[in-house]
């Protein structure tokens, strides 16, 4: 008997956690598609494969958590992305989020602090095949000022207060999700640079591990 690819294996939970997401609300064709190419399964610790198309968060080592997909969704969604963006991701973990935008956008630039995830998400996103993406490992709080501007910043982790070198690369038209708030709970923001000003708006309470790094928390900082 031959075996069947993993991808084809959980391609039916895969069909379902898309159908958990339309009835959710999400609307947007081009993020449903990116989730149905996606194998969440990939990206999850080997143990864990089998609540991979739950919509919920998991962990993935390292106290850090695989976000929930309908936040993930929720984000891109928000983003109204329309393919030609180059956007920053400042917080990879898993690497999926990434390989969801790496789908919806022209090219990924995305940055994370732990060098352990780090190596496992540039596994996993080699093995999705998704060709569009760079990576850094280091600060995300100090942005990539290299390739800079973005049109497109997600925050994937919560920030006491926004740092100021990510606001300084949103492009002309761009725009930026970013938690913000206490360590345990932060409210999602949404900045938009019009016509050179920026202007900001509270999308909904949020809940994410916290951003680590020189415009984020310390690193042994206490609550
Ligand atoms: N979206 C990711 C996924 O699909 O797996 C989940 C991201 S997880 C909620 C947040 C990540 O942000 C963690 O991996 C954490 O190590 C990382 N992080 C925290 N502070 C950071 C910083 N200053 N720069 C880069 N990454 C950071």
């Amino acid at each position: 008997m031959v075996a069947r690819p993993v991808e084809q294996e959980f391609r039916g939970a895969r069909l379902r956690l898309v159908e958990t997401l339309r009835e959710r609300g999400i609307r947007d064709l081009a993020v449903l598609r990116a989730f149905e190419q996606t194998p969440r399964h990939q990206f999850v610790p080997t143990g864990l494969r089998h609540r991979a198309y739950e919509d919920s968060a998991l962990p993935i080592g390292n106290g850090q958590t695989i976000s929930q997909p309908s936040i993930h969704a929720r984000y891109l969604e928000l983003l109204a992305l329309n393919g030609r963006e180059r956007v920053l991701e400042v917080g990879t973990g898993s690497g999926y989020q990434t390989v969801l935008l790496g789908h919806l956008v022209e090219q990924v630039f995305t940055i994370e602090r732990i060098a352990a995830l780090y190596q496992q998400a540039r596994e996993a996103i080699q093995r999705s095949g998704v060709a569009n993406v760079s990576m850094l490992l280091g600060d995300g709080t100090l942005g990539w000022r290299e390739y800079a501007p973005y049109d497109a910043i997600l925050v994937s982790a919560g920030a006491p207060s926004v740092p100021e070198p990510l606001l300084a690369q949103i492009a002309e038209g761009g725009r930026m999700l970013v938690p913000v708030g206490a360590k345990d709970e932060q409210r999602l923001v949404i900045y938009r640079r019009v016509n050179g000003q920026l202007d900001h708006k509270e999308v909904a309470p949020v809940r994410f591990v916290p951003l680590v790094g020189h415009h984020g928390w310390d690193k042994d900082e206490r609550r």
